[in-house]
């Protein structure tokens, strides 16, 4: 027999107990039986006829909070006969405040267990529950807002059927509107948990909307962003209502790009993946968001753990005698230095002139806005004549003639303005820019719910589509063009008086991968802040949500000698919305990315671009301006085509090297021995940032600079600047005209659809098989998501070591010459982050150029080196974002960075002292690189349709603290009676070690 004080005591120790220490002891006492033992005490107690509550409160009290650390409580409560219970003993006393509370808690931390949930809504719970509810009142608040939690869990379906939902959405509106003083507010927010749980299923929020739940939000969050009070209740409102926004399909005939290609030997169809015509997705399960996540973070899965698989040489792809053919990309093996060198011009760029257009007046090329603008071409011609020579390395004839043979799938023959005169860096740095605290949720998010209740001020009207060329843009609206090199902007469509929805184009013979973007826009209106909203994002989260801004160029800027690409736009936010595919490729969702740019000038025509746009034509004449300038008895420079691509596009090779001292054979030996240097880039189109870096090498290595000429001598170059030309031309984020991601080809390139990849590969191959094993090869891409300059490189050790692999990495041997190159730019690159860089090799990244060289060609110092699009957080550069020069400058660091990897390494040495080396440089901020590096976010991404969640320790502090002192003394002191409690303190002062007291490992609470 239970003898009720000592029963008392031990649950009053247990209690002091689990309250002093942390969550361990409450987990120990799990692990030890106690959640058993508490309900089959609750079991005894309450089944009793006249059920001693003195005992009951104490006990529900100490099964709520140890319950709610338990993840197994709900099948325990049920072996235990628990749950009917406790229902019962709620149903008994619906009109006794602090025992139906008590009950509620217990209900609450029962229900997280699917089953138990179901259990207790088989049994009439929720209409016991709902009946609980009542209108407002300033009494019993905290039984109330238990109320709310133990509503629902898992009974959504009849939460709907039974017509809750209208209740709820009326409670919520007569508490918040009676609430006066703000007492309430854990209420208000328990019951907006409610219905976030009731909205999961598409019934709950389809109910949500009939039963006008938005509006009813939309009213309230508009009163709770005025008071500092109820600022708490503004995210749940917010991300509610974006949450039961109905899923809008994109305004789009078809999601597939606007532009297709035939692929030889396959039909002209276009491929894709997962169309299931007429049907919208369902966002019910979004959890492939977090699949995708996951993919990207979870390297250990990712590992190659097989020691053989990493050490693993494969056999080559294709027949030996199948090499020799790349022999021609070797010219200065060739080369037999008799005759003067300065006949490289004529043998330069084979390339014929092909299709497309061949104009010779400027008119013709240039957009009817620029025109428009200019007013006269003469005037074009004069400010050319000022200031078209004003940026080094540039001539806008050559990237008009370079343009002109440039091979597009539309057959674009416009330029864009930017990439026809040139961009210079503007002086000064630009800093990242700081975010406004909430405004994503309170402007944003707002603005977009704003639009589906409020349509007074809504135009919704497209006023650009790149399908339509006969549509006109009314005269108040602004212009958009996108048809030029590298253009991608699919419709525009005016929101409001000031705001534009923007749909990219995607990937050609694709669905999907946007993200890159350049349009030009004309005719606004100066001062005005115009907002504009790229709706068919797909990466889960940006950059632009941590300081980052698009790139601006100004015509009128330009032409007044200031040809600046610049960072622009305020308010810029990234985060998902309402909008789903408009043919219903299933589970996809999309995000917005939105920014406020404010013209400077009237009437101007403005280009804007993810990032500094880079096209193809501007490599060719790059190339072009490259080969004049240098001396070409001093320095080999050749460009050669590596192959046709798919839209018959060359790809430029370029094999620079210092020609040799003399003609004497001593002096060609060298150069014939000199170890050769890979440097490739631009595979993925939307990466404008790496061809800024090759840039900076590319002139690097043309250069006089003492440095350069050092490298000349040591190593032969070889470059391939551009893996992608039609994807970089067709304006493309990801693919190549294949619908691939060309750097997971590596391992079996298609001769056919992949060329550029095969054949680089095959040139590999070639330098492998005549002794000429490249000595560093590297890629170079742009990376979206983290901050500064780092590198990827390979490692069998650290891979291993990594992957927690059996094997015995202490006494495998392995040259550690891989981190030569990171350390030294670690020192001399300011960008450069040697804490980002990483050696792993992941099965994911087994076709990647970086794995493939290493492991097939047996490259030791082979690298993906990716660079940020937007800044550093660390170093000279820390907070600032990058621009071409800081980009460019990374290019000529890679460079000097292989003086570190010379035979001759006195001379190097000598050379390195060369480099300027600021010593500021070497603060650099140590950070696992491992962990997704994004610092936590001002503002949460509005992008999780979860509820925010109870936490443990928001129980206790519910449990244990009263509501406010204007009510009866703390629900805690209640629940023990005072004089119980001070024996009990005494019992715990005596025996210290309590716990030793008592047994509660088989499931008994016994003294
Ligand atoms: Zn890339």
């Amino acid at each position: 027999m239970w003898d009720v004080e000592s029963t008392l005591n031990i649950l009053n120790v247990l209690d002091e107990l689990l309250s002093a220490g942390t969550d361990r002891r409450i987990h120990y006492m799990i692990s030890k039986g106690g959640s058993e033992a508490l309900l089959t005490a609750l079991v005894n107690t309450g089944r009793s006829f006249t059920p001693n509550y003195t005992i009951l409160l104490p006990l529900l009290h100490l099964l709520a909070k140890v319950g709610h650390r338990d993840r197994r409580i709900g099948m325990k409560a049920e072996e235990a006969g628990a749950v009917l219970l406790t229902l019962n003993l709620l149903k008994q006393n619906i009109n006794h405040a602090r025992r139906a509370a008590a009950c509620l808690w217990v209900i609450q931390v029962l229900s997280s267990s699917v089953s138990t949930a179901n259990l207790i809504g088989e049994n009439q719970g929720l209409d016991v529950i709902y009946c609980l509810i009542p209108q407002y009142t300033t009494k019993h608040l905290h039984t109330i807002k238990y109320v709310y939690l133990g509503f629902v869990q898992d009974n959504v379906c009849s939460v709907v059927s039974k017509g809750y939902i209208s209740g709820l959405v009326r409670l919520y509106e007569d508490w918040h509107s009676k609430d006066t003083q703000h007492v309430a507010l854990s209420i208000c927010y328990a019951l907006l948990l409610c219905l976030h749980k009731v909205t999961h299923s598409t019934a709950g929020r389809q109910a949500f909307i009939s039963q006008g739940g938005l509006r009813v939000l939309y009213q309230t969050t508009q009163t709770c962003m005025l008071s500092k009070a109820l600022e708490s209740l503004v995210k749940p409102s917010v991300q509610l209502m974006r949450k039961c926004l109905p899923k809008t399909p994109l305004p789009l005939t078809s999601d597939q790009s606007a532009y297709t290609f035939p692929l030889p030997g396959r039909p002209h169809t276009v491929p894709d993946i997962d169309v299931t015509p007429g049907i919208v997705a369902e966002s019910s399960d979004e959890s492939d968001e977090e699949a995708e996540n996951n993919k990207e973070t979870d390297y250990d899965e990712d590992l190659e753990t097989d020691l053989n698989q990493l050490r693993i040489r494969p056999d080559p792809d294709r027949p030996k005698d199948l090499l020799p053919q790349y022999s021609r990309l070797c010219p200065e093996l060739l080369h037999d230095f008799q005759v003067s060198s300065t006949n490289h011009a004529a043998v330069f760029d084979d390339l014929e002139v092909r299709s497309g257009w061949q104009s010779t007046q400027l008119s013709d090329y240039i957009s009817d806005t620029v025109l428009k603008h200019l007013q006269c071409l003469q005037n074009l011609y004069r400010l050319l004549e000022r200031h078209g020579a004003c940026i080094p390395h540039h001539e806008p004839k050559l990237y008009r003639t370079a343009a002109a043979k440039t091979i597009s799938i539309p057959g674009f023959n416009i330029l864009a303005f930017p990439d026809f005169w040139g961009h210079l860096p503007p002086p000064g740095h630009e800093p990242m820019v700081p975010r406004k605290p909430n405004i994503q949720r309170y402007n944003k998010v707002f603005e977009d719910v704003q639009r589906f209740l409020n349509t007074d001020d809504i135009i919704n009207q497209v006023v650009f589509d790149l399908e339509d060329e006969s549509l006109q843009s009314p005269s108040n609206s602004l212009r958009f063009f996108s048809k030029f090199e590298c253009g991608n902007l699919r419709k525009a469509i005016q929101v409001r008086s000031y705001e534009y929805d923007l749909i990219l184009n995607a990937d050609v013979n694709c669905s999907q991968h946007t993200q890159w973007f350049y349009f030009e826009v004309s005719n606004m209106v100066a001062d005005v802040p115009y907002r504009f909203n790229v709706i068919n994002c797909e990466k889960t989260n940006s950059q632009f949500n941590y300081g980052m801004q698009p790139v601006l160029y100004s015509v009128k800027e330009a032409l007044e000698g200031r040809p600046h690409w610049v960072r622009s736009g305020t308010e810029v936010c990234y985060f998902r919305n309402h909008f789903c595919p408009a043919r219903g490729r299933k589970r996809t969702t999309f995000y917005t990315l939105t920014f406020t740019i404010t013209f400077k000038h009237n009437e101007d025509v403005c280009y804007l671009a993810y990032h500094y746009p880079y096209t193809y034509s501007a490599l060719k004449a790059h190339l072009k301006v490259l080969q004049k300038s240098v001396d070409p008895a001093k320095v080999f420079f050749r460009q050669q085509i590596l192959c046709s691509t798919l839209a018959g596009n060359s790809c430029p090779v370029v094999t620079i090297t210092a020609c040799p001292a003399s003609r004497a054979w001593k002096d060609i030996h060298q150069l014939r021995n000199r170890p050769c240097i890979v440097l490739t880039g631009r595979v993925h189109p939307g990466e404008s940032n790496a061809s800024w870096v090759m840039k900076g090498t590319l002139e690097f290595l043309c250069s006089q600079d003492l440095v350069a000429q050092g490298l000349r001598e040591a190593f032969v170059f070889k470059l391939i600047p551009m893996l992608n030309p039609d994807g970089v031309i067709n304006g493309m984020n990801r693919c190549d005209l294949n619908s691939e991601d060309l750097n997971r080809q590596w391992s079996k390139p298609h001769p056919v659809l992949s060329p550029t990849i095969y054949h680089t590969k095959g040139f590999l191959y070639y330098l492998n098989s005549i002794g000429r094993t490249p000595q560093v090869f590297c890629d170079y891409h742009g990376h979206s998501r983290k901050k500064n300059v780092f590198l990827y490189g390979c490692s069998v050790k650290e891979t291993l070591w990594q992957s927690g692999s059996a094997v015995d990495t202490v006494r495998l041997r392995e040259d550690p010459g891989y981190r030569t190159i990171p350390k030294t730019l670690d020192r001399i690159a300011p960008a450069f982050s040697f804490n980002s860089c990483n050696y792993l090799v992941e099965k994911s990244r087994s076709a990647t150029a970086r794995v493939v060289v290493w492991r097939e060609m047996g490259v030791l110092r082979s690298y993906t080196m990716e660079s940020t699009f937007n800044g550093c957080d660390q170093g000279i550069y820390k907070g600032l974002q990058t621009g071409t020069r800081e980009l460019q400058e990374m290019g000529v660091k890679f460079c000097q960075s292989l003086l570190s990897v010379t035979k001759d390494t006195l001379y190097s040495r000598r050379l390195i002292n060369h480099i300027d080396l600021d010593h500021n440089i070497l603060d650099h901020k140590s950070h696992n690189c491992f962990e997704d590096d994004e610092p936590p976010c001002v503002e949460e991404i509005e992008y999780s349709t979860d509820c925010p969640a109870l936490k443990g320790t928001d129980l206790d502090s519910d449990v244990n603290s009263s509501i406010g002192q204007s009510q009866q003394p703390s629900m805690k002191s209640c629940l023990f009676p005072r004089l119980i409690k001070q024996a009990s303190i005494k019992t715990l002062g005596e025996k210290r070690n309590t716990c030793n007291g008592l047994s509660i490992a088989n499931g008994e609470i016994t003294s």
